[in-house]
């Protein structure tokens, strides 16, 4: 079987194979860190996760990059408002960063550069594209003019012509650009209020990155001037990964990427989850609530990277279901006798387990179908129990099958782990959590500690659980914290 993945430059799935026999090398967007991220950042993270791990799976080496935007507009914006440092900004932000990460169970990536300490390097990339001509310089800036890099802005299949006549690019406006969609490749900083946070000395007098050049001069430091894979989310690809390009390309004369993976959007409430619209989540905020990471880290990779998912607390407690079944499934293949001969008429659990392997390999083959792999998964489940109910005895090689598939399934998708993790800590789930509430509550309702009961109410309306006292008992239901 081939391995197949989506490339947005030719906008088709292609056999993947890395330049180098049996290595990738991988640069993936990372986080700004100017404010804590949100469950929609972390959709592409666990993506890009899964995206590794399965590479791994496939017997790859993998050296993946990720970096720190630890200076643009926005963390720059936050120190300002704040009157600290831009240290003071970020310091915390990546450290929330990374405990939501290890909270995820997403695995460390090979180094994660922070663009503060690669300066220099941008610099040089700069001075590279001025030797090359495809810069000019005004008042302590320098511009990349896209109209001297032929095929600018294939990779989001966009006509250069068209963008001589747009309107803003984010937060370029202030620079005096020739066309207005050359890109900033630095910001001279001696000119207004950023100057002040955030100042570098360079041969265009003091100043700043672009937000684009800092992931170009990362990505060649430590992966060449031509990397495998390219990953970030849809949002990114312009003009971040297409200035991207300009910028690499136009200093090396090679291609920058290989392949280009591009993950679309967790929505909430019907649009893209974000920071400004309000509609999001952080880990924290769902941990809080109840949830387990296992259900959060199940639900952001329970679709297709390519399609858009919509996210709801409802689906947040289905996917605790989903990992529910399968850690009962895999405890039940634990505790199960078996025998070393258990007659003609056992089970063939090591069949059910090949079969497994092979649409579950099929599946992520075929760029990363991961929904797929799942029902491929429930399927083994489902008539694995099946035929545990049903089988007088099994055999030690079907069961032993049975767990090398699920530990096989679990490399890939880290969800059994984090549930392990979550057992052995004694984190209890919402369900048994509200549960339990419930009916303390009941009790003290039955000794007429009505204060209690209300008390009991409250807090978990504080968690987002709504009573509805009906003929037939107490029901629950999850509002969001707005309702
Ligand atoms: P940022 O910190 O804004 O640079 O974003 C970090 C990563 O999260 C980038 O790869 C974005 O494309 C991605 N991202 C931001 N919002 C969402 C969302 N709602 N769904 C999926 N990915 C997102
Ligand atoms: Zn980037």
């Amino acid at each position: 079987m081939t391995l197949r993945f989506h490339n947005t430059l030719t906008r088709t799935v292609e056999d993947f194979e890395p330049a180098e026999p049996g290595h990738v090398r991988m640069y993936t967007c990372g986080p700004t860190v100017y404010d804590r991220a949100h469950i929609g950042n972390f959709r592409a993270f666990a993506w890009e996760d899964l995206l590794r791990r399965y590479l791994k799976w496939r017997g790859y080496r993998v050296t993946q990059v990720m970096n720190l935007t630890d200076v643009d507009d926005r963390t720059i914006q936050a120190a300002i408002d704040r009157g600290i440092s831009l240290d003071e900004v970020t310091a915390p932000v990546t450290e929330s960063f990374f405990e939501d990460w290890e909270t995820l169970g997403l695995e460390s990536v090979e180094r994660n550069p922070r663009a503060t300490e690669h300066v220099p390097q941008m610099i040089e990339l700069v001075r590279r594209l001025e030797g090359a001509g495809f810069t000019y310089e005004k008042d302590g800036s320098v511009y990349f003019a896209i109209d001297r890099f032929p095929g600018y802005g294939g990779l989001a299949n966009i006509d250069p012509e068209a963008l001589r006549i747009g309107g803003r690019v984010e937060g370029d406006e202030n620079y005096s650009k020739e066309n207005p969609r050359d890109f900033v490749l630095w910001k001279g900083g001696a000119r207004d209020r950023e100057g002040e946070v955030a100042v570098w000395d360079s041969p265009w007098g003091p100043g700043r990155p672009g937000w684009h050049l800092e992931c170009s001069a990362m990505a060649m430091e430590y992966l060449g001037e031509t990397l495998d894979i390219h990953t970030g989310g849809v949002d990114n690809i312009f003009p971040h990964h297409v200035n991207e390009i300009a910028q690499s390309e136009g200093a090396t004369g090679k291609p920058f990427a290989r392949w280009w993976m591009h993950a679309e959007h967790l929505l909430s409430e019907g649009e893209k989850m974000s920071k400004s619209l309000g509609n999001f989540y952080t880990v924290e905020s769902l941990l809080e609530r109840g949830f387990r990471p296992s259900a959060i880290r199940y639900l952001l990779l329970s679709a297709h990277y390519r399609t858009q998912l919509n996210f709801t607390l409802d689906g947040l407690k289905d996917a605790d279901r989903a990992v529910a079944r399968l850690y009962e499934f895999r405890r039940r293949v634990a505790e199960t006798p078996s025998a070393e001969h258990p007659g003609s008429d056992a089970p063939d659990l090591e069949g059910l387990a090949n079969r497994w392997r092979e649409a579950f390999t099929a599946a992520l083959d075929d760029d990363l179908n991961a929904s797929d792999g799942l029902g491929a998964t429930f399927t083994m489940v489902r008539e694995a129990n099946l035929a545990l109910d049903e089988a007088a005895a099994v055999s030690t090689a079907g069961l032993e099958a049975l767990r090398v598939a699920l530990d096989d399934f679990d490399a890939v998708f880290g969800v059994l782990a984090l549930r392990e993790r979550e057992e052995a800590s004694g984190s209890a789930g919402i369900e048994e959590w509200v549960e339990e509430r419930i009916a303390a509550r009941a009790a003290a309702r039955a000794d007429r500690d009505f204060a209690r009961a209300d008390a009991i109410r409250d807090e978990l309306l504080d968690r987002g659980v709504a009573l509805e006292d009906g003929p037939s008992g107490t029901r629950w239901k999850l509002v969001s914290q707005a309702d």
